[in-house]
């Protein structure tokens, strides 16, 4: 599996992306800069968006997205999937509001640009080859991490935005999973803010590691606040872990 990493920041600034994570070229899990980090071309490839939850830094592009697709040549249609509360929520103020046109309904409610999909956490949905099953993670909002798996039996799980999730762990705890991308945004000194916001600290981090039955071969970090990044990096690399890494927008995981 080739994952490019369109944007891995859990803040916006000049070089740091919001979370979008590229497989192949067709789906992608999460939308938070699909449209200013992705070609026109690149973007007119995707067809099926995994939202984890309705955090504006992980639906934003979604809106330009339809734009840009409603010019082209071709006739395109764009399936988004999550479970129902995420799904409601994006209906209802992405869409169902004066924010922007409502693209679900746009040229016709049959022939829509945007398709929006429930699904349910732990059952799994089948595309291109791949069996992706969302699982419910820690979050101040309905928020689900995707599990994702190849026809080779590779598996790769994304957490989206968590805090401590030890019922999640429990459920995929005897799945061989060779990657995970898992969120850190804070440094250790903001346990508390963490944990409140539902996110991870490298402290924290290694706490749910540790409640996983089988150690991912690769861990990739995901979500810093730009402006700690430094701190958490350090932070990571004191945990010594050699087979971690901490994200960059445009890098390729290989899994
Ligand atoms: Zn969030
Ligand atoms: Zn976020």
């Amino acid at each position: 599996m080739k994952i490019r990493v369109i944007g891995c920041s859990g803040g916006e600034l000049p070089g740091h992306n919001a979370p979008g994570f590229l497989l192949d070229d067709e789906i992608i899990f999460d939308a938070g800069s699909i449209t200013s980090a992705l070609s026109l071309k690149a973007q007119l490839r995707i067809k099926h968006i995994f939202i984890t939850h309705a955090h504006l830094d992980h639906i934003r592009s979604i809106p330009f997205l339809a734009d840009n697709i409603v010019f082209g040549k071709k006739e395109r249609k764009i399936k988004i999937y999550s479970i129902s509360p995420v799904v409601t929520a994006i209906r209802k103020h992405l869409f169902k509001s004066s924010l922007w046109p409502d693209f679900t309904l746009i040229p016709g409610p049959d022939d829509a640009i945007l398709n929006l999909i429930k699904i349910r956490a732990g059952e799994p949905v089948m595309i291109n080859g791949y069996t992706i099953i969302p699982y419910r993670v820690s979050h101040p909002v309905p928020a689900v991490g995707y599990l994702v798996e190849d026809a080779k039996g590779r598996i790769f799980f994304y957490t989206g935005d968590t805090g401590p999730t030890p019922s999640t762990w429990k459920k995929i705890g005897n799945r061989n999973v060779q990657c995970i991308i898992i969120d850190v945004s804070f440094p250790n000194s903001m346990r508390e803010m963490a944990v409140n916001t539902g996110h991870l600290t490298p402290e924290l981090l290694k706490e749910e590691l540790s409640k996983m039955r089988h150690l991912p071969e690769r861990i990739c970090i995901t979500h810093p606040k730009p402006q700690f990044f430094k701190t958490i990096k350090s932070e990571l690399a004191r945990l010594r872990m050699k087979n971690m890494q901490v994200l960059k927008d445009g890098d390729i995981i290989r899994v």
